[in-house]
């Protein structure tokens, strides 16, 4: 099976030729980036044409790169939602396009699960079940996926998503877009231990076990900033990202341990761009050792926004016959399981 697969739902436009679900032929990501950093963050009209424009070149890079032509594809996946509607319309119009002219099969995909299903291209001995972390810009949810096409929400954030806090704190200490991983490298240079920050809904019991909150967080971490540049005194950058990630840290790493026991998986899988954060991932290493689970993450480039994800996750709805039809619309909210 060669699926070729689009995803267009942010600020990333990519193509990718991805076989039998696991291995990837080609996988093209053209990042809108450089176009958005100047405005602080994803500008959507713009996204929208940025993709129109670079959305046939893409593909066309894709087939190249993987030695195929539209001839050799067995199937079409596209993501759908969640993310910016116009943007979104772009991969969903294209995709049926090609999959009408090509008379070959159209398949749907949520977003979230293509980041979840990254684990699958990386680990090619993973199956599950998991409990997953989906950390992500607009997302943070404990999934528990106990089949390929079966999946439980456990919980998620109330307001502010992991990646969106990290982007907002960023932004406040004058980091370029998107703040994520500049708060990685500086946190390394600071004292996880200098702030305490809050740790919201850092309990394991109620209805607010598997949720998250992180805006009052963020609240934290700028009231820090203005009172203390009030009061003239010296502020630690380096300090402050520390700070701010061990409280956001802290509690994905407890709540992942716990979903992982409450579902009895001996697996935890880390999914979308915050999975990339060096923190997440070595705090969650030691805990998940001492309690001998296995942990798995993907490489930076499939933890954020990606095609080759998506033509995964297609693959694995293509076998179970879950196709749409040319009525196929972008949603743009989008929900998981
Ligand atoms: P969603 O998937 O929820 O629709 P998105 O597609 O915009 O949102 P992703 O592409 O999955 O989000 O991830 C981008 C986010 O990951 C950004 O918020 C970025 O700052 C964050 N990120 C990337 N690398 C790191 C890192 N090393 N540490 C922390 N955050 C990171
Ligand atoms: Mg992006
Ligand atoms: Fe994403």
């Amino acid at each position: 099976n060669v699926t070729l697969a689009l995803e267009t739902s942010c600020d990333e436009t990519s193509a990718a030729v991805v076989s039998d679900g696991r291995t990837i032929l080609a996988n093209i990501i053209s990042s809108q980036i450089p176009t958005h950093q100047k405005f602080g963050g994803v500008v959507p009209e713009i996204a929208s044409r940025k993709h129109i424009e670079n959305v046939i070149p893409v593909i066309d890079q894709a087939l190249t790169a993987a030695g195929t032509t539209l001839a050799d594809v067995n199937a079409i996946g596209v993501t759908y939602g969640p993310g910016l509607v116009g943007a979104l319309l772009v991969g969903v119009a294209t995709a049926k396009t090609l999959a009408f002219a090509l008379n070959k099969p159209l398949i749907g995909v949520n977003h979230l699960e293509g980041h979840i299903f990254a684990n699958f291209l990386a680990h090619r001995e993973l199956k599950p079940p998991f409990v997953a972390l989906v950390v992500s810009g607009g997302h943070t949810s404990l999934i528990h996926l106990k089949d390929y096409n079966d999946l439980e929400l456990l919980g998620q954030t109330r307001d502010d998503a992991a990646g969106e806090a990290f982007d907002k704190i960023a932004r406040v200490m004058n980091f370029p877009y998107p703040g994520g991983p500049h708060i990685d490298k500086t946190a390394r240079e600071g004292n996880p231990e200098a702030i305490a920050f809050p740790r919201a809904f850092n309990v394991l019991e109620g209805e607010n076990r598997f949720a998250f909150s992180f805006s009052g967080l963020k609240s934290a971490v700028l009231n820090y900033l203005n009172s203390a540049g009030q009061r003239k005194e010296e502020i630690s950058i380096p300090d402050v990202a520390a700070s701010f990630q061990a409280a956001v840290v802290d509690v994905l790493v407890r709540k992942t341990i716990d979903a992982a026991e409450y579902t009895g998986t001996s697996k935890i899988v880390l999914a979308g761009g915050v999975a990339a954060n060096s923190s997440l991932q070595d705090k969650l290493t030691a805990e998940a050792a001492k309690r001998g689970l296995s942990l798995y993450y993907p490489p930076a480039v499939l933890c954020t926004d990606n095609a080759a994800m998506i033509a995964c996750r297609a693959y694995y709805q293509f076998l179970a016959g879950d196709f749409a039809d040319l009525n196929l619309n972008a949603v743009p909210a989008l929900k998981l399981g």
